[in-house]
């Protein structure tokens, strides 16, 4: 009986895992094509600013262009990410090489991988510094949900 339960369990994880991959992919392209245009859009506007030959401030058109630059590549960035830790891999810090989660050296050039570590394993440290011990494991599992929730805020 477990071991079919388990099996069903372990067929939904993965299917899970696929599903938030293919959507993580997905925003990348899609982020990927946005900031195309808005190089395009920059582009144009700068090229108008020169036909015009009207001494305006540039910059201050193409503001806000930039500012969804930002935006769109923090959040490629933040998906990349998300699909290593999905794929139970992490990055080199140095050379940004794919490397495996429990590597402790990178095999590409040999830099040493300090854990980066969540704050709900910061807040778990804190805690066991403090000396604070939850009197039960009731409360024990209240406060771990409570981090994790807080972890999943960032
Ligand atoms: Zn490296």
């Amino acid at each position: 009986m477990g071991f079919f339960n388990n099996l069903g369990k372990k067929t939904t994880e993965a299917t899970t895992k696929i599903a938030r991959e293919a959507k993580l992919k997905m925003k990348i392209t899609e982020n990927k094509q946005k900031i195309k245009d808005l190089y395009m859009e920059i582009g144009r506007k700068n090229y108008e600013n020169h036909v015009r030959e009207e001494d305006i401030d540039i910059n201050e058109f193409i503001k806000d262009d930039f500012s969804k630059i930002d935006k769109f590549s923090k959040e490629i960035e933040d998906a990349r990410k998300e699909i290593l830790v999905l794929n139970n891999k992490k990055m080199c810090k140095k050379c940004f090489a794919e490397i495996n989660n429990d590597d402790k050296f990178c095999p590409k050039c040999g830099e040493k991988q300090t854990e980066e570590k969540t704050v709900l394993e910061k807040a778990e440290e804190k805690l066991e510094q403090a000396d604070i011990s939850p009197k039960n494991e009731k409360e024990a599992k209240i406060i771990k949900e409570e981090l994790e929730q807080k972890n999943n805020q960032d």
